[in-house]
């Protein structure tokens, strides 16, 4: 039996990092400027400060100006929501994210809101949701539109093709089903109160696993030759006693005598997301300042 390709989401990731750097080399040329991104981080939730560090070394990596807030964990949400409106008024900044979780006084979504959707690079604020549903121009979540870009480039064109997105989250679900509807796929969400789960997903062509439950979908669940997509970052015992590894929500060992290709947990998926959001802000900078935009 033949075996499923591996996609290789972190190859891929350090292309489109390098051609995000040769953009900023060739933006600062015509602007005299570099591109800046905004990173907040409220509290000291230690994944979330692994995240920001490693955003923000990326971001210099790639020629960008990264500018850190760090806010006490009691930080009211109207000292947030300051900070964001000078973010959103500071020209030297095209890029803000503010690291989720949040502290539980302030509310994520007032604060998702405030941001101006032109410099939104997380995709999150309503006006760029509903211009990725209208087909308009906006910012598009960094991990799904990263999924998209590995199935573009193992799939060619997607128009046509049975698409289920398992998982219904704001972040990665929902825009992914949007970014597949537009490419003209035949779209199913699946989430917990799917019935027949196996049946639904051995029907599609392409599978996005965001569910964030260790090896959830079996391998005999997929259609043979199937594209898997598995955003699923889940932390579990290792053979060795005492410490652990990542697993996706695939059964990966399994998938690989049915799948036709499919990423792996780690170095699949994961490192799109931080490649695309430094993509993300270029091509802010990039229509601020009215540079064209390269691919
Ligand atoms: P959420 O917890 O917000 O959403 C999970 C979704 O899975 C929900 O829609 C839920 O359904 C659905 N679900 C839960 N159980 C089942 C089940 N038994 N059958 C079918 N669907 C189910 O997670 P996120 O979308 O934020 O993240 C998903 C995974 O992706 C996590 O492992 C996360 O760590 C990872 N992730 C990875 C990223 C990266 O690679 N850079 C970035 C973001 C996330 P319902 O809505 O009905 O509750």
């Amino acid at each position: 039996m033949s075996q499923a390709a591996i996609i290789d989401g972190a190859g891929f990731a350090a292309g489109l990092r390098a051609r995000v750097a040769e953009g900023v080399t060739a933006f600062r040329e015509r602007t005299g400027r570099a591109p800046g991104l905004a990173v907040v981080l409220v509290g000291e939730d230690p994944a979330s400060q692994v995240y920001v560090r490693s955003k923000g070394k990326a971001t210099a990596e790639a020629g960008m100006v990264s500018i850190e807030h760090k806010l006490p964990a009691d930080t009211s949400q109207d000292e947030l929501l300051t900070l964001v409106r000078a973010l959103n008024a500071d020209p030297a900044v095209d890029g803000i994210l503010v690291q989720l979780p949040l502290p539980p006084q302030i509310d994520e979504n007032a604060v998702i809101a405030t941001i101006d959707p032109d410099k939104d690079v997380d995709g999150f604020n309503p006006v760029n949701v509903g211009r990725l549903a209208s087909g308009l121009h906006g910012f598009v979540p960094c991990t799904p539109l990263g999924c998209l870009m590995l199935l573009k480039d193992r799939l060619g064109d997607l128009s046509g093709l049975d698409a289920v997105v398992v998982g219904r989250s704001n972040i990665v679900g929902k825009p992914m089903a949007q970014l597949l509807l537009r490419e003209s796929c035949t779209v199913t969400i699946a989430h917990s109160r799917t019935r027949d789960l196996p049946a639904v997903i051995g029907r599609a062509d392409i599978v996005v696993a965001a569910v964030g439950r260790p090896r959830m979908i079996k391998g005999d669940w997929l259609k043979p030759g199937a594209t898997v997509i598995d955003v699923g970052i889940n932390r579990v015992p290792a053979d060795e006693p005492g410490k652990t590894r990542l697993v996706g929500d695939v059964a990966f060992d399994e998938a690989l005598s049915v799948a036709g290709a499919i990423t792996p947990v780690p170095k699949g998926v994961g490192p799109m997301t931080i490649a695309v959001l430094l993509r993300n802000t270029l091509v802010s900078a990039c229509r601020r300042d009215g540079v064209p935009i390269s691919d």
